[in-house]
């Protein structure tokens, strides 16, 4: 095995005394030290370093520690098969002069480790503990993934709002168009809706487009994105979807409305026109355009029916 003398510096070694109260302030600092020699041999662990990896009296190199970690479920939690995760972490030990990386330790703490190169091969670590940094951040993630949720959502449907439906339209389109998938987008506007609130009320009309996001939530698919994109009117975007499968699933969607028991909870029956158009690789605004004027043709025509674009 190495010597750690070979690495010191000279001025220490010439003090044993000094360096010896060195390694014991490291130690009774509290943080985890570690030293490998080039053979990955561990030479010097500090009490905190020990602790964490649980290092037993025989354990002679790195790979005996990880085993002992993997069999006991202790120190850095280890999903892959252990020799796997050896396997990588020697590729990676010693592949640059410092590395800094985080460790989900098994316990549930998060250690920030520095590691680095000495000459010779010899390597250094350093194990921060970041627990509080992380469940900070994690706390801050939460948060602005509430955020987003809230600035995408309509708050009285629950559905995607305008702005949100707009954004995953240029996305849909750009799978669509590489893909070479089809992509349907459905306009819908509910009928005589002013009349609603007139006869029963904005607070029943609220209630009635609530039902109807309801009604959508239970007939479309999970990949289909909803929206509310006005006061009662709303979108559908359907990946991977033509015009007969979207017309077929608006119609689902027309006839649970049409369901009498479906409409027990609210203060009247109510219908709904749509427009379809299938992406035909042009400009967002041109698909748009396309369903907008065949939702126009639907209302022309009665309302309470589908129509597609041509
Ligand atoms: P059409 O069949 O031609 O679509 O007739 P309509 O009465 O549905 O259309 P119009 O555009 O004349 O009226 C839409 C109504 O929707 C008017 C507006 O007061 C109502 N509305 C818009 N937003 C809300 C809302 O958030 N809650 C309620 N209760 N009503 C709303
Ligand atoms: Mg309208
Ligand atoms: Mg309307």
């Amino acid at each position: 095995m190495a010597q750690i003398d070979t690495i010191l510096p000279l001025a220490l070694l010439r003090d044993r005394a000094t360096t010896d109260l060195i390694l014991s302030g490291l130690d009774a600092s509290g943080v985890a030290f570690a030293l490998f020699s080039p053979e990955d041999e561990l030479t010097y662990g500090s009490s905190a370093f020990r602790l964490l990896f649980d290092v037993q009296p025989g354990a002679l190199t790195f790979t005996d520690i990880m085993h002992n970690c993997h069999d006991k479920c202790v120190g850095p939690k280890i999903g892959t098969p252990v020799e796997a995760f050896i396997d990588m972490a020697c590729r990676k030990r010693r592949s640059s002069p410092q590395r800094t990386f985080e460790i989900d330790i098994s316990d549930g703490r998060w250690f920030l480790a520095n590691e680095t190169l000495l000459p010779g091969g010899w390597l250094w670590h350093v194990f921060t503990d970041i627990t509080m940094l992380k469940s900070n951040e994690r706390v801050l993630q939460l948060a602005r993934d509430a955020a987003q949720r809230a600035a995408d959502m309509d708050p009285l449907t629950g559905l995607f709002n305008r702005r949100a439906s707009t954004e995953r339209l240029e996305a849909a389109m750009q799978a669509a168009q590489s893909d070479g998938i089809p992509l349907a987008l459905v306009l819908i506007d509910l009928d005589n809706f002013k009349s609603i609130n007139d006869r029963f009320g904005h607070a029943n009309g609220d209630r009635v487009l609530k039902h109807f996001a309801a009604a959508g939530r239970q007939e479309l698919r999970g990949v289909d994105i909803f929206a509310r994109i006005g006061g009662e009117e709303f979108l559908v975007l359907m990946p991977a979807t033509d015009m007969r499968q979207a017309t077929d699933a608006i119609e689902r969607l027309r006839g649970h409305m049409a369901r009498a028991e479906n409409c027990a909870d609210i203060c009247c029956a109510y219908t709904m026109s749509a427009g379809i158009a299938e992406f035909r690789g042009t400009a967002a605004e041109d698909l748009f355009e396309r369903a907008d004027r065949a939702l126009y043709r639907a209302k022309h025509l009665g309302r309470d029916r589908i129509v597609c674009a041509e």
